[in-house]
């Protein structure tokens, strides 16, 4: 038996927090950072020394010996400078440890190195990372010692936001600011603030360090580039909450501790449909710590997995065939005084705060269905989305058969008088108790489905951050809060407005519920019919950020400026034509390092065989026409290699951001495609003992 965990001990004990602070700060500096925790504002000086002192002896209690502001920028990931806490030592040589307040509260690192579009060439390269206090302060522990870590927004010298944090904080207050005035006019007058709360569950794959590190693709691009199918796939749906292996098991435990320790509430862990892949899923939170600590759960899952003697695979679809990996970003919105906005009640038809809200998110999420799809797209999830295997990338919202009708009613009579109850589910059986059943049933296939409580949005991708989504999320609801409560406030008679524009809003924006199957063939052409949006790609949908529409509504809001919005466009091309030239160089590498000089080996063994048996008397066809089918795949191989590089030398040749994403997309893509092709079918045709690398049977079933 392995040793006792006390998971009550070990929770957070690697963060700094609020218990922490009250511990050992004074009272007054207690209650000042308490205040602007929860109420907003700005620390003084004087105290920012307290607490940063604070901070400093806890974190060298504990082993630290840096401190670094940690911060999100465009990349997708996390970023980190340390500085340790040493100062000039005293006139005897010794060493104080110092850290002040506003080594605390603010930093300043080079900007130049990080992605920050067209900000860069007209602003300087100063940049600065400013304290988000909202966030509890945690220690990261490796090879380089203990790190304290200080989440962080990140911006230029003219602040504008060059990260990820900055505009979902300003989305937070947005959605706060909208949504109080909608619980008042509900006569709600305690809450002072409404928190967006969000529970990603996190998808990833599993593979054997040494097989990874003899793949190229895995390791520049993070996904297989080649690669023929295994003679078994997921078909026999038997890894889906199957059994966990002891090595997986393993892993999940030291995973769970390490993320514990963060003060990450590690809840839910599953093996996922794939081979190979598996889940976790955290407790949902507000959502800018959500954020961050899914940021500690991806960094962890690689760390914890190389311990292992594994490699953590998050991209969104490594291997081809099988089933890719997202993100499910569950998102609702509550009061701070315990109103969570998206709960029906068990009469949802007599719940109008409810109905309101729903009818705004409809709204929100029909109007900008387009800037929801962009917020979920990365490079990796294009072969999610919209792609030969993959669900369409159209939105949708799944509400279920008791909203639905409420809906139907509404829209119909304009009056909802009943709705569905879920009744009790029969087991047949007289020792199993008989369950209440839910009102709805779930629905695996939608997009942005109505879980109960909260929305699920299930586009989000893998590797990608969460930020985004939620950023947008929140916008786009702020939005539609701000102009019914435009109206609301307005109205002589609040019951008949508020019921009048429940019914338009459904009645107007009812074309984005679909609560069929969202996979289907049938459904693409319904949406097309309902004129919905069906963006297929990344840089299709990075469009999106700039038109008037998207402007208009992060402008208003103070979100995003529309400089910020055109950096971030041309960002998300430059990311998108890196990362497909890296794979495709990687895939010109592997064909002519690895693949055709083992098919050429091959080769020549066959044709001694053939001149064997020959020389042998006996018959040699089977023997010729082997050797003959795979020289003609070698040279087809072989074509579409010096194609691809044509293409990549094009490539070099186009200046414009937007035109380069788009080539690498449309051109670069489909000669990768053409170079796959016969790669794949040569690996079904020669002997398994000269493949130069592991095969997906090798990498996903012998974990
Ligand atoms: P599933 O069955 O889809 O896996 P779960 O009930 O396990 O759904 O929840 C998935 C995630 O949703 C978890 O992270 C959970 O904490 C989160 N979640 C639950 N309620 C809410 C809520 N009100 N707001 C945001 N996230 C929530
Ligand atoms: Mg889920």
């Amino acid at each position: 038996m392995s040793e006792v965990l006390n998971v009550e001990e070990i929770f957070g004990s690697k963060v700094f927090t609020l218990g922490k602070m009250r511990e050992r700060l004074p009272k007054s500096v207690y209650k000042e950072v308490k205040k602007i925790i929860d109420h907003g504002g700005e620390l003084s000086l004087a105290t920012a020394d307290v607490v940063a002192k604070a901070m400093k002896d806890w974190a060298i209690e504990n082993g630290a010996t840096h401190y670094t502001h940690w911060f999100q920028p465009l990349t997708g990931i996390t970023a980190e400078k340390h500085d340790a806490f040493v100062t000039h030592p005293d006139e005897y040589g010794k060493m104080i440890m110092e850290f002040s307040g506003k080594e605390l509260i603010k930093g300043e690192p080079d900007a130049s190195s990080f992605p920050s579009g067209g900000l860069r060439a007209t602003f300087e390269a100063r940049g600065y990372t400013a304290w988000d206090i909202t966030s509890p302060a945690f220690l990261k522990e490796d090879a380089t010692g203990v790190i304290l870590c200080i989440p962080t927004a990140f911006c230029s010298y003219k602040g504008e936001a060059l990260d990820k944090k900055t505009p979902l904080l300003r989305s937070m207050e947005a959605v706060s600011t909208q949504a109080l005035r909608i619980v008042r006019l509900f006569g709600n007058t305690e809450a002072t603030k409404v928190v967006a709360s969000v529970g990603p569950e996190q998808e990833y794959f599993l593979v054997d360090r040494d097989k990874y590190l003899k793949r190229e693709d895995l390791i520049f691009a993070g996904r297989t580039l080649f690669g023929a199918p295994a003679p078994k796939g997921q078909e026999l749906e038997d890894h889906y909450f199957g059994t966990i292996r002891e090595r997986i098991g393993s892993f999940m435990k030291d995973l769970n501790i390490e993320l514990w320790k963060l003060g990450v509430t590690a809840k839910t862990q599953h093996n996922e449909v794939a081979p190979a892949q598996h889940e976790l899923a955290p407790i949902y939170e507000t959502a800018n710590i959500a954020v961050d600590h899914n940021q500690l759960v991806m960094e962890t899952m690689k760390k914890v997995a190389g311990r292992h003697g594994m490699t953590c695979l998050l991209h969104e679809k490594p291997f081809a065939g099988v089933n890719g990996s997202g993100k499910h970003n569950n998102w609702s919105l509550g009061t701070d005084n315990g109103v969570n906005l998206l709960d029906p009640g068990d009469t949802p038809n007599e719940n109008i705060q409810f109905l309101l809200v729903l009818a705004c998110i409809l709204k929100a999420v029909d109007t900008h269905a387009d800037l929801l799809r962009q917020s979920a797209s990365d490079v990796g999830n294009d072969h999610r989305l919209g792609a030969n295997e993959a669900p369409p990338a159209i939105i949708s919202v799944f509400l279920g058969e008791q909203l639905e009708d409420v809906v139907k009613q509404l829209v119909e009579t304009g009056d909802a008088t009943h709705s569905i109850q879920g009744g009790k589910l029969l087991t047949g059986v007289s020792t199993l108790p008989d369950l209440d059943k839910d009102a709805t049933d779930r629905n695996r296939t939608s997009p942005f489905a109505f879980t109960g409580n909260k929305f699920e949005f299930r586009m989000v991708g893998s590797a990608d951050s969460i930020a985004s989504p939620n950023t947008t999320l929140n916008a786009i609801v702020a939005e539609a809060f701000c102009e019914a409560a435009d109206i609301l406030e307005k109205a002589d008679d609040f019951d008949i407005a508020v019921h009048d524009l429940i019914k338009k809003y459904l009645t107007e924006h009812q074309r984005i519920i679909f609560n069929g199957n969202g996979y289907s063939e049938e459904w693409v052409e319904e949406a097309a019919r309902r004129g919905l949006p069906n963006i297929k790609s990344m840089v299709e949908a990075s469009e999106t950020l700039t038109t008037e529409k998207s402007i208009k509504l992060f402008e208003k809001f103070g979100i995003f400026t529309k400089a910020e919005l055109e950096s971030r466009e041309e960002v998300l091309y430059e990311t998108y034509s890196k990362t497909i030239n890296i794979e495709a160089l990687t895939m010109v590498d592997m064909a002519k390092k690895q693949y055709i000089p083992a098919v050429m080996e091959y080769t020549r063994t066959l044709a001694d065989t053939v001149l064997a048996v020959k020389s042998a008397g006996a018959d040699a066809t089977v023997q010729t026409t082997v050797l003959k089918s795979i020289s003609e795949k070698l040279a087809e191989a072989q074509a579409a290699e010096t194609a691809l590089e044509d293409k990549l030398a094009e490539a070099a040749g186009i200046e414009d951001p937007k035109k380069l994403a788009f080539f690498y997309k449309d051109v670069v893509h489909t000669a990768m495609d053409d170079l796959r092709t016969p790669v794949d079918e040569l690996e079904m045709m020669v002997d398994k003992k000269v493949w130069p690398v592991p095969t997906y049977g090798d990498l996903i079933f012998e974990v």
